[in-house]
């Protein structure tokens, strides 16, 4: 029989992990869809779940000046996240349309990565602003460029007694960011395609262009040498290029058949959207 564990902080948590593998439960939006068993009978856990929810050592949103960052604790409910202050206006876009307001007053940014879905919505802007992930254990912790992190398809690098303890987004000078998420419908859906772009422009010039897509292939789809080969030109420059940014950017995608989708819409639609972004630049 598994056990249910709850830690009262997290050096507690952290010892659980050490003494043997876990499912880490946070908000359990997604472990108990994963794990959902026939009507009336527990779900399916087949090793004991550490329920790390009520730590309120890693509840928390945090300015960090020095970095220039912004840090959000693993067990910050994306509700509160998405109204915070100091939380990028593009990351708060993107989580207000993730679920329903029930998801996202359980779910977190943390479960979201770990969950590690090619249709994660925040992963398109973590991607985009390079966000880091730190990852904590008895033996110390270890810090991971988001892009490094997620592996694979429900991938990730973290270690059987780690957990993730906070991530760290930095804080970007940005003209203009735009968020598309295509669903089903307008709430409550998972994306068939989602895109996230930003740019700035100093002097005239872009000197810092972004492009993320989700849901077209299996992990965010990001390319920092097409976003490289756009910056200090000016938007008219770049939107000129629009022939080869599309041709980039589609050989940057892989879309799938399954039960949201197909691969021809996502790859028209994923193409419409960068058409629009780069055509809207001013
Ligand atoms: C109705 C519904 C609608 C949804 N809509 C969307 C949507 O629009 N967009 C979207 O992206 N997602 C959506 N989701 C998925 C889900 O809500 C999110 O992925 C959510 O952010 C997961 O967070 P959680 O805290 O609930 O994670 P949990 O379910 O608790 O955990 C998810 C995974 O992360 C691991 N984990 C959690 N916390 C940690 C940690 N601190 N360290 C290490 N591992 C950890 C768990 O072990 C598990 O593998 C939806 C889910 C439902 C049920």
């Amino acid at each position: 029989m598994v056990k249910h564990i709850i830690p009262n902080n997290l050096q507690e948590a952290l010892e659980v992990l050490n003494a043997g593998p876990c499912h880490i439960m946070a908000g359990g939006t997604d472990l108990m869809i994963q794990k959902r068993n026939t009507a009336g009978t527990p779900p399916k856990f087949t090793k004991d779940v550490c329920y790390i929810a009520n730590l309120e050592e890693l509840n928390y949103i945090k300015k960090d000046d020095k970095r220039n960052s912004i840090v959000i604790g693993a067990c910050s409910k994306l509700e509160d996240i998405s109204h915070h202050p100091d939380v990028p206006d593009l990351l708060k876009e993107v989580i207000r349309e993730i679920g329903s307001p029930g998801i996202r007053h359980s779910a977190t940014l943390a479960g979201n990565i770990a969950n590690a879905s090619p249709a994660g919505d925040s992963l398109v802007a973590l991607y985009l602003y390079d966000a880091e992930v730190v990852v904590s254990s008895v033996d110390g912790e270890r810090i991971i460029p988001i892009e490094k992190f997620i592996t694979g398809v429900r991938k990730i690098d973290l270690r059987v007694n780690e957990l993730i303890k906070e991530i760290i987004i930095p804080l970007l000078p940005i003209t203009k960011y735009k968020w598309v998420k295509v669903g089903g419908r307008r709430a409550d859906s998972i994306s068939k395609v989602s895109f996230a772009g930003i740019y700035l422009v100093n002097f005239g010039l872009v000197s810092d262009i972004r492009l993320a897509f989700g849901s077209v292939a299996a992990m965010v789809a990001r390319s920092h040498e097409l976003e490289n080969s756009l910056k200090n030109h000016t938007i008219e420059q770049i939107i000129d290029d629009l022939p080869r940014i599309l041709e980039e950017s589609n050989k940057l995608i892989s879309p799938i058949d399954d039960q949201r989708s197909n691969k021809v819409y996502r790859r028209k639609v994923a193409t419409n959207i960068i058409e629009s972004f780069i055509k809207g630049m001013k």
